[in-house]
């Protein structure tokens, strides 16, 4: 008989095969259904981090599962080399959602934003009129937008960067939540600036949260310079900062969520939850006028825009809208803050918690350096809760928004009692 492998065989798997690029909690899972997942030993444990807001939807939902199958033994993959049914339809229906003229499909975060940069290059260039090879970027200081050469070129993450160069060139750092700096650098340079990326809310950095009318000030800043504003919701996109977009400004949105309108981006960008982590899917979505600058030859994926990815994004949006997943991460995110308010009132060991919806953080009272956030995510997980550190000594809280009430109380008692061991 063959002996099943443990968790500690599979991690020694993953050791010695695996190139070391991550540093997972020691949890190895092979089930996953709603707000839940289970290890290989059967242990159930409540997801709080939804790969990384991917998971919005729940594990395996229904619904998503089922448009996945039934594309899968229908058609794959055709290239763009030719048309599919699927494609137009997704894109439609993406645009009508988001209020934007058009889509174009790729498939991972990083390749969107490098997407996103393309286009706004070519927009500097040839509806602006910056000089050759002069156009520039602005970007915001601890920005997370993912791992390609280009993008680590603008970080200002040390493990991120480092030994990666040269570097790429053409892009200018100021600082998050500052729009004097933003100010500043446009109108000095506002010639050759094409662009502004900015995430709505800091993720990977610890859950930063702009001062209220941040965005909207930025946005009216590049109005005012011709500087595209560019989004990247690849994290707080679709319903999970409780507003379907963390910058809701499109207010085609309609049933999706019940918020006022606040901005438009120039260019969305989407990705994670865009599939409910089902399936590789990002987005750059923008108006004609800045998407015809791309033409035949001038970008691609072979596997963007393919008929699964299609159908499972439509599926996967389909979801949100029809279980109202923005407005319960709206209330449950109220109900969670409200409540670790309430307990850090009694506690040393964590100084705040902040967030937005279902997108929280809590700030550690320890060092960046110190362990103490990991060993609180062992123990969450010991006491069946799944989180994971972030910068240190900061945790972030991001279950899949199909969590209950019920359920969410659950998980605050388990993260009090965690918390009072320490
Ligand atoms: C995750 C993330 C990315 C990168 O997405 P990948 O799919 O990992 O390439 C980019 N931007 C933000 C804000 C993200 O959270």
């Amino acid at each position: 008989m063959i002996k099943e492998a443990t968790s500690a065989d599979i991690i020694e798997l993953e050791n010695k095969y695996g190139a070391h690029n991550y540093h997972p909690l020691p949890v190895v899972l092979s089930k996953g259904e709603g707000v839940y997942v289970w290890d290989v030993e059967g242990k159930k444990y409540f997801d709080f981090l939804s790969a990384y807001s991917a998971v919005n939807q729940g594990h395996c939902h229904p619904r998503i599962i089922g448009a996945l199958e039934q594309q899968a033994r229908t058609l794959t993959l055709t290239s763009r080399a030719f048309y599919n049914d699927m494609l137009g339809k997704y894109e439609k229906y993406a645009c009508d959602i988001f209020g934007f003229d058009k889509l174009l499909p790729m498939n991972s975060g990083a390749e969107a934003v490098e997407t996103a940069v393309k286009i706004a290059r070519k927009w500097g260039y040839e509806k602006k009129g910056i000089p050759t090879n002069k156009a520039k970027i602005i970007v915001c200081g601890q920005n997370f937008h993912g791992r390609t050469v280009t993008i680590v070129s603008f970080s200002s993450d040390p493990d991120a960067r480092g030994n990666f160069g040269p570097y790429t060139e053409g892009f200018v750092e100021v600082p998050y939540n500052d729009l004097k700096s933003l100010k500043e650098v446009i109108e000095q340079d506002h010639e050759n600036i094409a662009a502004f990326l900015v995430e709505p809310i800091q993720g990977e950095a610890g859950v930063f949260v702009p001062d209220e009318g941040y965005l909207a000030q930025a946005r009216d800043i590049c109005k005012e310079h011709n500087v595209l504003f560019i989004a990247d919701e690849i994290q707080t996109g679709i319903a999970r900062t409780g507003k379907l977009l963390a910058t809701c400004g499109n207010c085609s949105c309609e049933g999706f969520c019940e918020k006022k309108p606040e901005i438009k981006p120039d260019m969305l960008i989407l990705g994670k939850a865009i599939s409910g982590g089902v399936y590789p899917i990002s987005a750059v979505l923008a108006n004609d006028e800045i998407m015809e600058v791309i033409t035949p030859g001038t970008h691609g994926s072979t596997f963007g825009g393919n008929p699964i990815a299609a159908a499972v994004a439509m599926e996967a949006l389909a979801v949100v809208k029809d279980e109202k997943l923005a407005e319960n991460a709206n209330r449950l995110g109220e109900i969670f803050r409200n409540e670790l308010n309430e307990f850090i009132k009694t506690s040393d060991i964590v100084t705040l918690v902040r967030g937005k919806g279902l997108l929280n953080a809590i700030v550690i009272n320890d060092t960046e350096d110190s362990s103490t956030a990991w060993d609180i995510c062992l123990k969450l997980r010991d006491n069946g809760l799944l989180a994971k550190p972030t910068h240190g000594n900061i945790i972030r809280f991001a279950p899949p928004l199909v969590m209950n009430e019920e359920e969410l109380y659950q998980c605050i008692e388990i993260i009090k009692n965690t918390l009072v061991e320490f």
